[in-house]
């Protein structure tokens, strides 16, 4: 199954027949899909733009059927998408053609809150938000925040090392999982971390983490809660000018403040949002920047006081503080509601994702403002700009096939600039088909054969999303032969809308 490229249809048709009857002997009916008008719902994930059928979708409910699934795929050698919510960004849940997409969605058991411990073990299909609301009532919470949690999974949150508002003081899902259970593509259950503060051995979960579903299937997850603070307000500062904001983020950072939150928005932003949810925000500012302080009364005063100072210092025109907690929810609901007010305002938006050092913020919005004019498309931006993480959108319609091939050019423009400021091509959204080709620019050959090597080591077979996060050489070499900034991407392969 080397060569899905050439696969004729009754081929197919003839591997889904074979595939479907040995996982009819495993599962019960109600876990397996197969037809179209069931699979179809899992054709692609959040990169919509993409989209491809499975051979089946199976939703297994035991530890022990899905290591029977993986044990049937690696004997057929059918590769295997793990799949939690579907909200990813990169085209990581995206099914592979002759594949079976292994959706972790009935695996939501919270197994246990061990408040005098301060953690929690959760199945892999249990949402982010649902950890905090089960450790609620103990005053702890689970602090990686992804403006998704409502809906996506902590499997999902391990595999993309995702992050969120508050990933700046609490750090990543990498700072925040104690331990992960999972099972390998030759049908072992493997553990990686501990729950003690320090593993013996590799720190395997370090590799384990942000793997993008290629190393192993997550199946329990042992998560560190911490206390809810106990109290936060959050600024509100207005800027003439986008540098200056990007400006001030770097200097609230040299002033040894660490805020829990600190986020960007240019004005095209605050205007979509502010139609949308009313938040409050200045509309005549070119960026407004969110500074949030929480912890003890004494110390958010404190730091309130110290940020406002340095927010000055750097020009900005307004500033107003939350005095309430409503207020302050307020503020932040336009940040949290960005993305759907982009698709208020235009039929499509592709969501960017890559860093740069903060000192770099101003530079880098400057040459987006340049390719927006470059593309004629309309760009807004967003980001978490406390570790200089960036989210442009990039409004389009889907439905013309020269603004998705503007859209995709823009977005790899951005990205690629990001590695020339010194910065990376993904943040926290992963590499998964979306930004594969940016991986060429950003690795050189030698680092990206030591990445396969790693993917090798844990799925010796080369089944667990394949051809997703590292590009071959072949397709490096392709690429470069291609690649003129900002031209065409090869996902020519790939079915689009
Ligand atoms: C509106 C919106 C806002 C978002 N905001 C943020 C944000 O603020 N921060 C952020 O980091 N991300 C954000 N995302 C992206 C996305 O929500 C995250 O990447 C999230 O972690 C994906 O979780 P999921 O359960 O939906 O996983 P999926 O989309 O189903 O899968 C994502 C990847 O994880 C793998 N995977 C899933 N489950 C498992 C498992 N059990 N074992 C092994 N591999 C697995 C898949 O193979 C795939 O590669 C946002 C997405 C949307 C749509």
């Amino acid at each position: 199954m080397n060569a899905p490229a050439e696969l004729s249809a009754e081929v197919l048709a003839q591997r889904q027949r074979e595939v479907v009857q040995a996982l009819m002997a495993v599962l019960p009916t109600h876990c397996l899909l197969y037809r179209e008008e069931d699979t179809v719902a899992y054709e692609c994930d959040g990169l919509a733009a993409y989209r491809r059928l499975p051979l089946a979708v199976v939703l297994p409910e035991t530890e022990s059927q899905v290591q029977r699934v993986v044990q049937i795929c690696h004997r057929l050698e059918v590769p295997i998408v793990p799949r939690g919510a579907g909200t990813s960004l990169s085209g990581g849940a995206m099914p592979i053609r002759h594949g079976v997409v292994v959706s972790l969605a009935r695996f939501r058991k919270i197994i246990e809150v061990d408040p005098y411990a301060r953690t929690a073990t959760v199945q892999p299909g249990v949402r982010n938000l649902s950890i905090s609301e089960a450790a609620a009532p103990y005053g702890l919470y689970y602090a990686p925040d992804p403006s998704s949690q409502i809906a996506c999974t902590i499997g999902g949150n391990v595999a993309e090392n995702s992050g969120g508002v508050h990933c700046l003081k609490y750090g990543l899902t990498v700072h925040n999982v104690m331990r992960v259970r999972a099972i390998t593509m030759e049908g072992d259950v493997v553990e990686f971390g501990s729950l003690s503060p320090d593993a013996p051995g590799l720190d395997l979960l370090a590799v384990m983490v942000g793997s993008e579903g290629m190393f192993a299937i997550v199946t329990e997850v042992t998560v560190r809660l911490i206390p809810k603070p106990q109290t936060a307000q959050v600024i509100m500062a207005s800027f003439d000018n986008v540098v200056k904001g990007g400006d001030a983020v770097a200097g609230i950072i040299a002033a040894g403040i660490i805020p829990a939150g600190l986020e960007m928005m240019d004005k095209p932003a605050t205007r979509a949002v502010e139609e949308f949810v009313r938040a409050g925000y200045d509309l005549d500012a070119a960026a407004i920047l969110l500074c949030e302080s929480d912890g003890t009364p004494e110390e958010v005063s404190e730091e309130i006081v110290r940020m406002t100072a340095v927010l000055r210092e750097h020009g900005a025109t307004r500033i107003q503080i939350s005095r309430s907690e409503s207020e302050r929810l307020r503020f932040w609901s336009g940040r949290k509601n960005a993305f759907p007010a982009a698709g208020r305002i235009s039929p499509d938006y592709y969501c960017m994702d890559g860093t740069v050092p903060r000192r770099s913020i101003g530079s880098l919005l400057s040459r987006i403002e340049a390719m927006e004019q470059k593309y004629n498309l309309r760009c807004i931006n967003v980001f978490h700009a406390g570790d200089g993480n960036m989210h442009p959108l990039i409004l389009f319609n889907g439905n013309d096939l020269d603004e998705w091939h503007r859209a995709e050019a823009f977005g790899t423009d951005i990205l690629e600039c990001c590695v020339e400021l010194g910065g990376t091509v993904t943040g926290e959204h992963g590499v998964g088909i979306e930004k594969i080709n940016s991986m060429c620019v950003q690795f050189s050959p030698e680092e990206r054969d030591a990445f396969h090597a790693v993917k090798r080591a844990f799925d010796p077979p080369g089944l667990l999303n394949p051809d997703k996060g590292i590009p071959t050489r072949a397709r490096c070499a392709e690429y470069g032969k291609m690649h003129i900034r900002g031209g065409l991407l090869p996902h020519a392969e790939l079915p689009r809308f």
